[in-house]
């Protein structure tokens, strides 16, 4: 599966996780930030085949989330609702690639492998835009509901970290696809399903370095080197 594909699962499945979190930390931000981030985890490895047997497995894909978690709470002290999103968001790109790709669950134990449905088909691309899709109306409504719930200004300085440091990387593995998915499906085999699942990818890529730039300056604003007193929305 994709990138949007992917992010857009994790979201869908991570819901009650994100209210819970709202109703703790008044914020979507930090855990949205988890979501899109752990959702792909497994991604990040998968320029190499060998690597991305290792975090395409059961075993691998856990010992990845568990270290990156470790090292996570020490650093910024992150709490069990963001772990728990992390962990399921993590589980989600194996249950997503199972379905539209292939994973390799047994690994270190056996290199078999598990496919439903074939990457990058016409049905891949449809069923990615179709649950891209009820994930951005879900958004869009969630937004629409609850906009202080999006606000950088009350979030903490070492949440404004925390968040920039798996943004960035989100942002870096999206511009990395997009430009795989545009040699792939645009240029040589364009499709309307491809151009449609093209925009979901574009937008993201937007969303993610726009909410990047803006963590940034909170955590300038924060340490007074901006004289902004306007309020930061992410949009
Ligand atoms: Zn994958």
């Amino acid at each position: 599966m994709w990138l949007p594909g992917h992010v857009a699962l994790a979201l869908l499945l991570c819901l009650p996780l994100l209210w819970l979190y709202r109703s703790k930390k008044g914020s979507y931000l930090l855990p949205l930030a988890f979501v899109a981030f752990f959702s792909v985890l497994p991604d990040f490895l998968h320029f190499d085949t060998g690597l991305r047997t290792v975090s395409h497995s059961l075993m691998g894909a856990t010992v990845l989330a568990v270290v990156l978690l470790v090292v996570m709470w020490k650093v910024f002290g992150t709490g069990w609702v963001l772990q728990v999103i992390a962990v399921v968001a993590v589980y989600v790109h194996l249950l997503g690639d199972l379905y539209i790709g292939h994973i390799y669950p047994y690994y270190p134990f056996s290199t078999e492998y598990i496919q439903n449905h074939q990457f990058n088909t016409v049905f891949d691309l449809r069923f990615e835009i179709i649950i891209s899709t009820i994930a951005t109306l879900v958004i869009i409504t969630i937004y629409a509901l609850d906009r202080k719930g999006f606000r950088l200004d009350g979030v903490a300085s070492t949440d404004l970290r925390s968040m920039l440091t798996i943004v960035l990387p989100f942002a870096a593995l999206c511009l990395a696809q997009v430009g795989y998915f545009g040699i792939l499906d645009i240029l040589q085999d364009y499709t309307w399903s491809a151009a449609i699942l093209g925009l979901f990818f574009l937008a993201l890529l937007s969303l993610s370095l726009l909410w990047a730039m803006k963590i940034y300056r909170a955590i300038q604003k924060d340490h007074g080197y901006s004289s902004n007193e306007s309020r930061h929305y992410l949009f």
